[in-house]
């Protein structure tokens, strides 16, 4: 391919959801020249492309939304997907970022130039970027996994991913299969259960659920929170804290609390299912939090177990075995008929972390040495002898309990910081020592052995092939974001001044 004349900003981010809209204000404040490459044609990220029936984010928006750019009049305290997006296109216009975003632009390939010490980026569709710093934003939960099913392309009916709805398939009395059971599925079933003429829930592993139910943001609170001074940043701390106390610490640091999580569990299964034998299908065997922990009640056709307990649902447990041109045959050989199938079933997660092509030093893959020696990043952005690389929300800086957001915003600090501690020494580059790299990695899957994703005895899509678990960071935020405040330089080879030896 012939490449265009290419284009040099000093930082190139690739994305333009939470995290990369978030680090081109961060530069903006800094006066640090930036372009984000954008592979759709609009804002947003995960909450522009997941728009299927029910989509919502599991944490509060008051605290699942930038620090610096709160929203006073947030609807729910789980507001919509479509609310959520809305937001981020809100800030994109407010801080004029969409000058600055090149859109239809899926960025392939980056290589970093050890002579001019650049990376030089390129485009799906032929278009080269030549920077000093690469921020990557490209999240982990963008690329949708649909297992391999035997017979898969028989099925004559309508099937798609939950990540890539089809909205020109009407529901309406059909018969639905959803495969999977986890924050995505349990959205979508009570979302689609009035419409459809059967349910059939294809579950591998059930989810542990707690009771919840979602609150409309009254008006006389969203006024208070735009113009009484602090409300709504004390309840966002309260929001922060309680997420942290109640659910990370004890996943972290004592599983055992989980416990009372898991009574808890038991007991939003008996109070809104009858069936015995429905509850022993839908009861987990493995601790609270060692899978996502999710939320769901009893009301029928607006909570989980409700949907499930409706005569025209069924969870089948039963493993899929293959697809025919009309349905699904499980491994005890029943055929279940259906005209539509949803693939709840998640994203190749460890596989994001090699989505663009990156060439470190002296033309290192870096894919090919998360091949050989496992993902890992130091301090969850960098990676030794990959200069300039920052990678946001990148390995073992993923969350099972509290706000991503606010995870991110630490890391872009972070960059920031990097950037600054680079120029103000006249130099052009920096990297991690393998040394830190090596000793930070120790530490965080040392801790992780001790959290209930390791101690829960589930198996789940935090862990690799190795059993080593690349995706999670290992404690609460709050400690993230004090490891993150400083940069500490020893930790760090900066070169590139002419005169000076590497
Ligand atoms: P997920 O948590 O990975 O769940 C995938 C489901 O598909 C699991 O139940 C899995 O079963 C099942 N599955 C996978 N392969 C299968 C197979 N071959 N046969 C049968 N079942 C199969 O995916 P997700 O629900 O899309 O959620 C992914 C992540 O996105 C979440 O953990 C969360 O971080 C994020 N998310 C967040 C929100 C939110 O509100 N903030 C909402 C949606 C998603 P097993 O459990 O047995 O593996």
């Amino acid at each position: 391919m012939v490449y265009r004349n290419p284009v040099h900003p000093t930082a190139l981010i690739i994305g333009s959801g939470f995290s990369g809209l978030g680090a081109a204000i961060a530069f903006q404040k800094e006066k640090i020249d930036y372009l984000i490459l954008e592979k759709k044609n609009d804002v947003g990220g995960t909450w522009r492309d997941n728009t299927y029936p029910g989509c919502a984010c599991d944490i509060p928006s008051h605290l699942y939304s930038y620090s610096f750019e709160q929203k006073s009049d947030w609807s729910k305290l789980w507001p919509p997907q479509a609310e959520i997006q809305q937001y981020l296109q809100d800030v994109a216009k407010k801080y004029r970022l969409h000058q600055k975003i090149r859109y239809g632009q899926e960025v392939e390939e980056a290589r970093w130039d050890d002579q001019t010490l650049q990376w030089r980026v390129r485009t799906k569709n032929g278009q080269e970027y030549v920077s000093q710093y690469l921020i990557s934003g490209a999240g982990a939960l963008h690329i949708p996994s649909i297992p391999d099913f035997k017979g898969l392309g028989d099925f004559q009916g309508a099937k798609f991913h939950s990540a890539e709805w089809n909205h020109d398939v009407d529901l309406t009395g059909k018969r639905v299969a959803v495969i999977g059971t986890g924050a995505s599925a349990i959205q979508i079933v009570p979302a689609i259960v009035d419409k459809v003429a059967e349910l059939k829930l294809f579950q591998r592993t059930p989810a542990w659920v707690m009771p919840w139910s979602n609150w409309n943001v009254p008006s006389s609170v969203q006024w208070s929170f735009a113009h009484v001074p602090g409300l709504q940043y004390t309840f966002r701390e309260l929001l922060f804290w309680g997420h942290e106390l109640f659910i990370g610490y004890p996943m972290t640091k004592h599983p055992d609390l989980l416990k009372v999580a898991e009574r808890l569990g038991r007991w939003n299964i008996r109070r809104s299912i009858d069936d015995p034998e429905l509850r022993r299908k839908l009861t987990p065997k493995y601790s609270v939090g060692c899978k996502r922990i999710l939320k769901g009640g009893k009301k029928p056709g607006a909570n989980y177990y409700g949907a499930l307990a409706l005569p025209k649902s069924d969870v089948v447990v039963e493993n899929i075995d293959r697809f025919t041109e009309n349905g699904i045959i499980t491994s005890d050989g029943v055929f279940h008929e259906v005209d539509v199938v949803v693939f709840a079933t998640g994203f190749h997660v460890t596989d994001s972390y090699r989505y663009v092509k990156i060439f470190g030093q002296n033309h290192e893959d870096l894919g090919a040495r998360f091949d050989a020696q496992g993902v890992a990043a130091h301090r969850g952005v960098m990676f030794a002898d990959v200069p300039n690389l920052f990678m946001l929300m990148g390995p073992n800086s993923g969350l099972g309990h509290n706000s991503m957001v606010t995870m991110i915003e630490s890391q872009i600090k972070f960059v920031v910081k990097a950037i600054k501690a680079v120029d103000q020494r006249g130099e052009r580059a920096l990297f991690p020592t393998w040394g830190a790299q090596n000793a930070y990695n120790d530490e965080v899957q040392e801790k992780l052995g001790h959290t209930v994703w390791s101690t829960g005895g589930c198996s789940s899509w935090y862990y690799d092939e190795r059993g080593k678990n690349p995706v999670l960071w290992s404690g609460t935020v709050w400690r993230y974001v004090q490891a993150m405040r400083k940069l500490r330089l020893n930790e760090f080879i900066l070169f590139g001044q002419s005169s000076k030896e590497r």
